[in-house]
């Protein structure tokens, strides 16, 4: 584009095209901001022709998880409740992409306030995974990932607050990240669970993913948890593995549910990665089994308050045949959140409640760190962590709605990363039984470059590019 080769027009045009041929098949947005976009892309143009700066992402197609307020454009975290909220400012992520000059397509499917694993919770419709229709692209931000896997946008945003970016990645065959917890602000994401939530990109190949990261991190005023730190993801990028310390943690290797197949592709990226020069060492997770259990009470305590704002009155839809106001509240959350959004709030009340408190919150609060100095204690032998992002790969629609516990299963190998507040990249490695596997690489926290310079060593000793 800056040999001006191709327009900005032009490649939106382009990814329009694949939108409308696509899209029938896989529901990966939940509406389109074709308008906007037409005047972004335009902008960007201008921009080309020397009128205005250009960064990497001007003119670059963007989808855009329904989490993330976009100034004006209607935002609803794929709930009923947020029906016709149109948000009067933009979340800092966004705003930054749109300073960039990116051109925003629309905003993506996802589980309903980011709760899933497949993006069956969200509360309009299944999206479908473009490597197979018949199966979920994993959750909660499977729009996003779908868009990208198939080539309706060159980019997308995620949020990851216990795998949403890092699976759906996995599932539908691109590279996703989240990066360390602090490192993008979270202003303006409509929050699900805020101890855990982060912001990442979505791209067919790592440097994309380290160009999306390089613009949308960095400290933010208007988010306390965001971190004044220096943000370096491109220099070390192409150092490749040489020298460094790969560590496979063994709890994660057999882990429940992992599918044989799955486990043999990410076992072939790691003689990959010791091929280019990596050295393996074994290292121990001891209190993973714990992991599942710790996050399923402090995301589901964190979300029952965070989401008691949505009370008919402030944002979004309101029931309209309340009689007073407390019917107004009852009505509308009854009528708003879909079935697993109700259980979270009542999981997380419960555990919130006095009495139950110290069993359950408070005991999960410590086993969050022990499981986050499992990971400092790994990171003392190992530069970084290699593990699969998901234990199974892409599963059937319907597979799993009736049984939460099997969905939850599904985070086992992601959620340690929230937990402990680490980056993790999650690039593709080969398939089994025909559909992508993801391998997983996990960093200390700020150490969000040296994921990335993994997953980029990887991909290319895996295709040699
Ligand atoms: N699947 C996990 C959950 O349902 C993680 C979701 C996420 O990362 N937003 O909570």
């Amino acid at each position: 584009m800056k040999r001006r080769e191709l327009s900005a027009v032009e490649l939106l045009e382009d990814c329009l095209g694949v939108i409308e041929r696509e899209e029938p098949r896989i529901h990966a947005f939940v509406r389109l901001s074709e308008e906007l976009a037409r005047a972004q892309a335009e902008e960007a143009d201008r921009r080309f022709s020397g009128d205005g700066q250009v960064g990497p992402l001007t003119g670059i197609p963007v989808a855009i998880k329904d989490v993330l307020c976009v100034e004006n454009v209607e935002t609803t975290a794929g709930s009923q409740i947020l029906r016709g909220f149109r948000p009067p400012y933009e979340s800092t992520a966004v705003a930054r992409l749109r300073a960039q000059g990116a051109v925003f397509l629309g905003m993506t499917n996802c589980d309903e306030f980011a709760m899933g694993s497949s993006t069956e919770n969200s509360g309009y419709f299944p999206t479908r995974n473009p490597h197979d229709p018949s199966r979920v692209p994993g959750g909660s931000s499977g729009g996003s990932a779908a868009a990208v896997a198939a080539g309706e946008a060159v980019f997308g945003l995620g949020t990851d607050t216990g795998g949403s970016i890092r699976q759906p990645a996995a599932l539908c065959g691109v590279v996703g990240m989240k990066p360390t917890y602090g490192r993008v602000s979270r202003y303006g994401l409509i929050a699900f669970a805020s101890s855990l939530d982060q912001i990442g990109p979505f791209t067919r190949m790592v440097g994309d993913a380290a160009l999306v990261l390089q613009a949308i991190a960095g400290w933010d005023r208007r988010d306390a948890t965001s971190v004044d730190r220096p943000v370096d993801m491109l220099s070390s990028l192409e150092r490749g593995v040489e020298g460094l310390r790969l560590g496979l943690p063994r709890e994660y290797f057999e882990a429940e549910g992992m599918e044989p197949g799955v486990r043999a592709a990410v076992e072939r990226a790691v003689l990959t990665l010791e091929r280019a020069g990596a050295e393996l060492v074994d290292v121990r997770l001891p209190h993973t089994d714990y992991g599942l259990a710790a996050y399923y009470i402090i995301a589901p305590a964190e979300a029952s308050s965070n989401l008691a704002r949505f009370d008919g009155v402030r944002y979004g839809a309101r029931a309209e045949s309340a009689g007073n106001l407390l019917e107004t509240y009852l009505q509308t959350r009854r009528g708003g959140f879909g079935p697993e959004v109700r259980r979270r709030i009542m999981l997380g009340t419960y555990a919130l409640s006095a009495g139950y408190y110290d069993a359950y919150y408070l005991k999960a609060q410590k086993v969050r760190t022990l499981i986050a100095q499992d990971f400092e204690r790994a990171f003392e032998s190992c530069d970084a962590i290699v593990s699969a992002t998901s234990p199974v790969v892409a599963f059937p629609i319907g597979a799993k709605v009736a049984d939460p516990l099997a969905m939850y299963v599904c985070d086992v190998l992601t959620l340690g990363g929230n937990l402990a507040a680490l980056p993790g990249v999650s690039i593709p490695c080969g398939t089994s039984e025909g559909l992508p596997v993801g391998l997983q690489v996990l960093a200390p926290q700020w150490a969000d470059g040296m994921a990335l310079r993994v997953a980029r060593a990887y991909e290319a000793a895996s295709n040699g590019s």
